[in-house]
């Protein structure tokens, strides 16, 4: 019987455990083995052997070229090509690639975003080689070319990158947590990982309509757009059947991940029309995290096959949902326990509850940071606007875990609720159990049923920011509670002291209502917990001398990079506003505005030609549209004129803080003031003097 295609496919662009321990000699993949365990530096003796059978597989797979693959500070990946030609051959070409090469590279970096780290004359920059996640064939244009995962940090080891400080969070919370296991008498337990499934929501529009759209080009959303009739308020969307050029677009595009070894697993519609959403099965967070970045590339180059164009942005078009990705998150052991698995009898699980105190009490110190970790430009359109989590970070544990909250802080736990049976009241229908817990969608965060779900995030971010911030603080606590358990005399009195304790002290931030609601809004300022409304205004928490404590502390970022990173995010704000509102002033100068003037002359010499063939004739209506329309156009004028004016101010601005803070004050607002003349103009225009496809033409003509 022919294998199915997933059986076919699956990890054959993948350098993974399998064709090591095919390639390697024994001696070098058990050594190889034991250096991945432990965590120790890698001898270059076994470098070079790894090196030598990476290269005769991926040349074996056509491979002509290998390249660093790393994840700068711009949100997107970076790499630099070279051959494997070596340039001792001079006649014959010579093949190589050394260990030196694949665990160290060196791109001259210097107009990579450092925010200050690095100066143009010390412009060395290093990738070095996360071996923890597997290298890979990426095959395009350019042919097939080795890509070898990296870190990338400046000549003196500051990390200017997006994963060195996910792995340093990932060996922090590993320590920490060991510590905590061994209280508990699991000296069995040598390392903990965090894993990571993240929810990838996208939208799919026709090419030849988008590439009639310069803001769709440029900044990735529509700057002007009046609705469509029709939006999602029928909710017909969501979950429906999908259409078959879209089908075909996720056929191909779950082929391409599974040679990646990218654990796809589940698709659908989502709730704007034009949305869909993609899952892969959690893996270890750094692994993820570099799936995530293959699964947002590959979606936008699958896309383009189909003549389709995949939009990533936070919010494409204003009045539909925009989108977002879930950062499902938990912590496993070495041996294999999920320490966010409460159980059937929660309550008398003491290590389950320990961990979960340990991360109310680590998002109730810091819930700016992870906020600051859901924030971009983009993202600022859908935080606490009733289609994303509000921007106050609390937790929802849902019913059975609050009750017992509850019982710990009042002194007496002895029961968990149970999930009970769901009566359908359909005899022909199975008897389902029902979970303990109902879900929450409007919380930021949210305990579902074995792992947390971070669900703020926007879906063009990266999701290694919000996974070493949550990493960071998670180990922090857990260190608290290691340093103070360990001196202790009695462990059973004082750990259930502590979860007591901390519970008690960290309530606040444990909140199961509804997330979207006013009364949450108050309600939450009356528990002092933060309500921070924009990405410029989260910023300032990075160099917070609480934030540098807990990550000085944890050895994840120290005081400069967190003051580099926190440049780099206003300048990313600065930079992105920008180009968003010179995108305006073109689209508005040169396609709206002439184009709404050839249909005002138009009308007036109609106005003209009647009136010369029958002075008499009734032309209230045209002049009514005329006048209308003239003055929607001067206002559009002028609001132009205006976004100009204030552009040009924001450049003179000083940069970081101050000049982030003008575009989001100033320049946003007159955007927005330029947008709605236009917008209605658009209601009234005749369609044929329209210059651009309409929301109704990108949004339902898939
Ligand atoms: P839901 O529909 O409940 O959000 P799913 O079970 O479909 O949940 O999972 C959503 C994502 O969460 C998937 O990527 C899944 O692999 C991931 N996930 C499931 N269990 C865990 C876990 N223990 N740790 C991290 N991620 C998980
Ligand atoms: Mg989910």
């Amino acid at each position: 019987m022919e294998k199915n295609v997933i059986e076919q496919v699956f990890g054959t662009d993948v350098f993974n455990d399998d064709v090591m321990r095919a390639k390697l000699p024994k001696d070098t993949y058990k050594s190889w083995k034991k250096t991945l365990e432990s965590g120790e530096d890698l001898h270059i003796e076994i470098a070079n052997v790894v090196a030598h059978a990476m290269k005769e597989w991926a040349l074996d797979h056509g491979a002509t070229h290998y390249t660093h693959w790393f994840q700068p500070m711009t949100g997107v990946t970076a790499e630099k090509h070279d051959s494997f030609l070596s340039p001792a051959s001079e006649s014959k070409p010579v093949l190589e690639f050394s260990g030196k090469e694949l665990i160290k590279g060196e791109p001259d970096a210097s107009s990579f975003p450092s925010g200050g780290l690095r100066a143009t004359f010390e412009a060395r920059g290093y990738t070095a080689w996360d071996c923890t996640s597997p290298a890979f064939l990426r095959e395009d244009a350019a042919g097939v070319t080795l890509c070898i995962p990296t870190a990338f940090c400046s000549y003196t080891g500051e990390a200017l990158d997006k994963k060195t400080p996910l792995l340093r969070s990932m060996e922090a919370i590993s320590k920490q947590a060991v510590r905590i296991m061994k209280l508990f008498g699991y000296n069995d337990v040598k390392k903990i990982s965090c894993s990571v499934g993240p929810e990838q929501e996208y939208f799919l529009i026709d090419r030849d309509k988008y590439l009639q759209r310069k803001d769709l080009i440029f900044t990735g959303r529509t700057l002007f757009g009046a609705p469509a009739p029709k939006g999602q308020e029928l909710d017909d969307h969501y979950f429906g059947s999908i259409k078959e050029r879209i089908a075909s677009f996720m056929k191909d595009l779950n082929t391409e991940l599974w040679k990646l070894g990218i654990l796809s697993k589940t698709q659908h519609n989502e709730v704007a029309p034009a949305q869909h959403e993609m899952a892969p099965i959690f893996t270890t967070a750094n692994i993820s995290t570099d799936h995530n970045q293959l699964t947002m590339e590959i979606m936008r180059k699958v896309a383009k096959r189909h003549n389709l164009e995949c939009l990533l942005h936070e919010k494409p078009f204003a009045g539909v949902n925009g989108s977002g990705k879930h950062n499902n998150w938990s912590i496993i052991t070495d041996t294999g326990i999920n320490l966010l698995d409460p159980g059937k009898k929660p309550h008398e699980n003491t290590l389950f509850l320990l961990f979960l105190a340990s991360i109310i009490k680590a998002v109730d110190k810091h819930a700016d940071l992870l906020r600051l970790s859901a924030s971009s430009p983009g993202n600022d359109h859908r935080l606490g606007a009733n289609e994303a989590p509000p921007a106050i970070i609390s937790i929802f544990l849902g019913e059975q875990l609050e009750d017992i909250i509850e019982q710990i802080i009042r002194g007496d736990v002895s029961s968990s609720i149970q999930g009970s049976k769901l009566d359908t009241g359909v005899h022909v229908l199975p008897v389902l159990k029902k979970d303990a817990t109902d879900r929450n969608r409007t919380s930021p965060f949210a305990f579902t049923g074995n792992k947390f779900e971070f669900r703020s995030l926007g879906s063009s971010m990266s999701i290694a920011g919000a996974n070493f911030i949550l990493n960071t603080i998670v180990a922090d606590s857990l260190q608290d509670f290691a340093d103070e358990l360990e001196k202790a005399d009695d462990f059973n009195n004082a750990v259930k002291k502590l979860i007591k304790d901390t519970v008690t002290e960290h309530q606040r931030i444990i909140f199961n209502g509804d997330g979207y609601s006013n009364e949450w809004i108050e309600e939450a300022k009356r528990r002092g917990l933060p309500n921070i409304k924009s990405m410029v205004e989260a910023i300032p928490c990075l160099v917070s001398k609480k934030s540098i404590n807990v990550f000085e502390r944890q050895n994840v970022l120290t005081k400069v990079e967190l003051e580099s990173r926190a440049e780099i995010n206003y300048e990313a704000y600065s930079k992105t506003i920008n180009i968003e509102a010179k995108t305006m002033i073109d689209m508005a100068g040169k396609q709206y505005i002439p184009s709404i003037i050839k249909y005002l002359t138009s009308l007036a010499e109609s106005i003209n030609n009647i009136k010369s063939a029958s002075p008499s004739a009734d032309v209230s209506v045209q002049t009514d549209l005329l006048n209308n329309c003239s003055s929607l156009l001067a206002s559009a004028k002028k609001a132009l004129i205006n976004l100009e004016k204030v552009t040009a101010e924001a450049a003179l601005k000083p940069e970081g803080q101050e000049r982030a803070t003008f575009f989001k004050d100033v320049v946003f607002t007159a955007m927005s003031e330029l947008r709605a003349p236009i917008d209605e103009l658009e209601m009234s225009v005749d369609q044929n003097f329209w210059p651009v496809p309409t929301y109704g033409d990108l949004l339902f003509e898939v």
